[in-house]
C-alpha cells in the first residue's frame, strides 16, 4: 500500500512538472515566438477569429449558414427540454387536481 501511494505521488508530481514547463514555454512576452494572443477559434472550420467575434465564426458564407442552422436546432433542443418535463408534470397534476 505504502509503496503504492508512494509512486502514484511521485507520478503526479511529474506530471505537474512536466505541465510547469509546458506552460513556461508559452511566452506572455508579445514579442517572444512563444507567445499566443489571446483568440478563441471559428466554431465551424476552427480559423483563429477574434476574442470578441459574436457570433463566434469567421463569417465565410458556409460557416456562417452552417452556424444558423446549429444555431437554430441547439434553441429547439433547448425548448424540448423545458417543455416535455413540463408537459409531464401537468399530465401528473391533472388527474390529482380534478
Ligand atoms: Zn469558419
Amino acid at each position: 500500500m505504502g509503496r503504492m501511494e508512494e509512486r502514484l505521488k511521485k507520478a503526479i508530481a511529474d506530471t505537474a512538472n512536466t505541465t510547469k514547463k509546458v506552460v513556461k514555454q508559452l511566452s506572455d512576452n508579445p514579442k517572444s515566438s512563444k507567445y499566443i494572443p489571446p483568440h478563441r477559434h471559428c466554431v465551424i472550420c476552427y480559423t483563429p477569429v477574434p476574442l470578441d467575434a459574436d457570433p463566434a465564426h469567421c463569417g465565410d458564407q458556409p460557416c456562417a449558414e452552417k452556424h444558423a442552422r446549429q444555431e437554430k436546432s441547439r434553441k429547439r433542443l433547448n425548448l424540448m427540454l423545458y417543455l416535455f418535463p413540463a408537459i409531464a408534470i401537468m399530465l401528473f397534476l391533472l388527474p390529482i387536481l380534478t
